[in-house]
């Protein structure tokens, strides 16, 4: 059987997930920092207000369809496993390899197009908060180029926790994992796949209340010394690079996020709209993330030195 993460490399065509920062003396300087100075205890944050999740929802649509510029793009989507219950009666449990072409056509031809906005969204207040874009891969075989070949199709996106002014950004943050995920190969490392989400939750925390900047950059801080803590046991103890590219995922993408934030909340409304319309292109498929990053010389080291920065102003 295909193991979770080979599939999921397979599905989203990631080709490396390795970063060379994590080796470097960089790295290991701001880990030792952040585990030096950055207090563990709990931070109430006092500004965030508390809302309907009516609103968030409502908000969350707003900023993602003002920043995508309505342009026209859907993403794949089927309810609940109404396709996948189809594809099994059709081609059965199990079918012949020789059969995956067959049902890749097949899929493509049923499966619906939907506006991200018009994903529904499941909600859990009393979760812990987290928010995810669940998929449906439609049936499981242990063939590479079944999930090569297969769009990504949406069956929701889930919201859990209290619904406030950080749920909204984690609202835009999922709608823009769909949107980038529907380019096959966005990106060609796996590391970098919360980057784009997580620089857009910073912008709705912009867009909606500019003096939630701190305590929002604050809550992404806690998270990454969070994941180093967990990087480091799993690095010991942990066989599973699962378990090894997950906290690394989160930590890069944060680091390269909190960069491409501060130039654009230092950017002029020129620079801001510019930053975005290059966003779009990787939407559109036009450009790579990478791409994007190289032109504004985004890199991980900057983005620990601007943490380190905010850090300091705690004390
Ligand atoms: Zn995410």
């Amino acid at each position: 059987m295909l193991d979770d993460f080979k599939r999921m490399l397979a599905t989203y065509q990631y080709s490396t997930f390795t970063s060379a920062y994590f080796d470097s003396e960089n790295y290991r300087k701001f880990r030792s920092f952040l585990l030096d100075n950055l207090p563990t205890a709990n931070v109430t944050f006092q500004n965030i207000h508390l809302c309907s999740y009516k609103e968030v929802k409502q908000v969350g649509r707003e900023i993602v369809e003002k920043h995508t510029e309505n342009i026209d793009i859907k993403v794949p989507y089927t309810f609940e496993n109404e396709l996948a219950s189809e594809v099994i009666a059709k081609f059965g449990l199990k079918p012949d390899e020789n059969k995956i072409d067959e049902i890749i056509t097949y899929i493509k031809n049923k499966m619906e197009l939907k506006k991200v906005t018009d994903v529904p969204v499941f909600t859990n207040i009393n979760a812990p908060r987290n928010g995810c874009t669940c998929i449906d891969w439609i049936y499981d075989n242990n063939d590479i180029s079944y999930y090569q070949k297969i769009p990504i199709i949406l069956n929701a996106i889930s919201l859990q926790g209290p619904s406030d002014d950080f749920s909204k950004g984690i609202y835009v943050h999922e709608m823009y994992h769909a949107l980038t995920q529907r380019n096959k190969g966005f990106t060609k490392n796996y590391l970098y796949t919360e980057t784009l989400p997580i620089f857009m939750e910073q912008v709705t925390v912009l867009d909606i209340d500019e003096s939630l900047i701190p305590a929002a950059l604050l809550k992404r801080i806690i998270s990454i010394k969070k994941n180093v803590i967990e990087l480091t046991y799993n690095s010991f103890n942990e066989d599973n690079i699962q378990n090894i590219t997950s906290p690394q995922n989160y930590i890069l993408s944060c680091l390269l996020a909190i960069n491409l934030f501060n130039i654009y909340l230092h950017s002029s409304n020129k620079g801001k709209n510019e930053i975005n319309s290059e966003i779009n292109k990787i939407l559109m498929g036009n450009k790579t993330l990478e791409e994007v990053l190289d032109k504004y010389e985004i890199t991980p080291e900057k983005g620990a030195s601007l943490v380190k920065k905010k850090i300091k102003t705690l004390k």
